[in-house]
């Protein structure tokens, strides 16, 4: 077999066979496949695609690269969220302890930021102490003691995925349906658990910008979840505006304690109940979705939620005082307004835009291995259909530098648009599939 063969198969259209893949990609890992042709062969996927099974027989070709986690021991339905990102998205550090705390089990292999969007790893990582690099062993040892981790990928964790994803993001290939799909079941699956929501993000702020493209991959998403043996639905959410009030690592982790004690903002909090609800429903606790976001609101109201997220800090070496004392967390002191030009109505956001003036405060990084600040970021006053008067403000700014508070205010002036008449933001949860029999809907 030649790799040159396979990239003029895939050039010209063709679908590839499983031997091929594995020869492709496992020859990659090893090294003995260069960055050259894979990066034609990514490119002949980008304009050629693949079909579902090529994609599934890719993703699990990726998947098998490296260690899997076995969690079979662990009893019952383990139940996953992924969320295709976006900015203010740290529904993770909420739902996770809270589907938790009903019983069912959250193995959770999260990400880090990169650009406009932040990454869990990140936001908990503001929690001084806490550890995210946990080996197999431990991860699955608070699974069975306290029923949620979340952790950082290991270096032996999907190692393909590691290479490609690196190598997409200089050539330009990262937004192919096909191959975002592999990326993230390969890495989803290979986490141990049996079935999955997803939360596809729609918007100006996400990954894909309007509802059709997030629907084209919340379906592949689906399909590849199902094609690797486990069950599977999805949310097409909107991401015109920030999720939540507050953008920034320990700014976020202090939103997620509030909401979890039932004080959250009202978008965050439907979002958090939605996506719950149908992990009780994958995870067989909750017969019917109003039977889910009952059971939810309980544990929110009772602080159920909130205990589990102390003892998720607890067991992975954090302070869990922050739930209680978030003056423990690193946070910049030092604090601007961005004011309103004038009278109106909030009328739409560059949410993007809005991530991208976050990263350049600190709370982001633009590049792979660039660190983060985690007390920088910004609170959002005002959102989409709100009424606003000149004079007041529209963002709250925490930075460190003056240099970079310069740069992000001029980008947060333009990154909202204000009406003379009110807008109807769009609705949070624009689409639901596989809802019924977790077939493709
Ligand atoms: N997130 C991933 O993990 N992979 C992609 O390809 C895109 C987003």
């Amino acid at each position: 077999m030649r790799a040159v063969d396979i990239i003029g198969k895939k050039r010209d259209g063709e679908e590839l066979i499983r031997e091929e893949l594995e020869f492709l990609v496992e020859g990659y890992v090893k090294g003995e496949i260069p960055d050259y042709q894979m990066s034609a062969f990514l490119m002949a996927v980008f304009y050629r695609g693949m079909t579902f099974s090529e994609t599934g027989m890719m993703t699990r070709v990726m998947m098998n690269s490296g260690k899997t986690f076995d969690l079979s021991e662990i009893p019952g339905i383990k139940v996953d969220k992924h969320s295709t990102g976006g900015v203010g998205d740290k529904v993770s550090l909420i739902l996770a302890p809270l589907v938790a705390s009903v019983g069912i089990p959250v193995p959770m292999v999260s990400g880090r930021g990169l650009g406009h969007t932040g990454g869990t790893l990140d936001k908990l990582e503001s929690i001084p102490g806490f550890q995210t690099r946990l080996d197999q062993d431990r991860f699955i040892r608070q699974i069975h003691e306290i029923g949620v981790a979340i952790i950082g990928q290991t270096d032996d964790f999907v190692p393909a995925d590691k290479k490609l994803y690196a190598l997409r993001d200089v050539t330009a290939t990262v937004a192919s349906i096909p191959l975002i799909s592999s990326s993230i079941v390969s890495k989803k699956v290979a986490s141990g658990a049996d079935a999955f929501i997803y939360d596809v993000k729609a918007g100006n702020g996400a990954f894909m910008n309007t509802p059709e493209e997030a629907h084209e991959l919340a379906v592949a998403l689906i399909g590849v979840t199902q094609a690797l043996g486990c069950r599977a639905r999805a949310l097409v959410t909107d991401m015109n505006q920030p999720l939540g009030r507050f953008v920034g690592n320990s700014l976020e982790v202090i939103e997620s304690i509030q909401t979890l004690k039932g004080e959250g903002p009202r978008d965050l909090t439907q979002i958090c109940l939605e996506l719950g609800a149908r992990m009780l429903v994958l995870g067989e606790t909750a017969k019917t979705l109003e039977q889910g976001r009952e059971t939810l609101g309980q544990k929110l109201e009772s602080g159920a939620g909130l205990e589990k997220f102390r003892e998720m800090i607890m067991a992975q070496g954090g302070d869990p005082a922050v739930c209680d004392r978030p003056e423990l967390l690193d946070l910049s002191t030092r604090k601007k307004d961005v004011i309103c030009p004038r009278d109106g109505y909030i009328a739409s956001f560059d949410t993007e835009l809005v991530g991208i003036c976050s990263m350049k405060l600190g709370a982001g990084r633009e590049t792979f291995d660039a660190s983060i600040d985690p007390g920088v970021g910004l609170f959002v006053h005002k959102m989409i259909g709100d009424r606003v008067s000149s004079g007041e403000p529209l963002y709250t700014v925490y930075y460190r530098d003056e240099k970079s508070l310069k740069e992000a205010v001029e980008g947060l002036e333009r990154s909202v648009a204000i009406s003379t008449k009110p807008r109807d933001a769009l609705p949070l949860i624009i689409e639901e599939i596989g809802q019924e029999d977790n077939t493709i809907g």
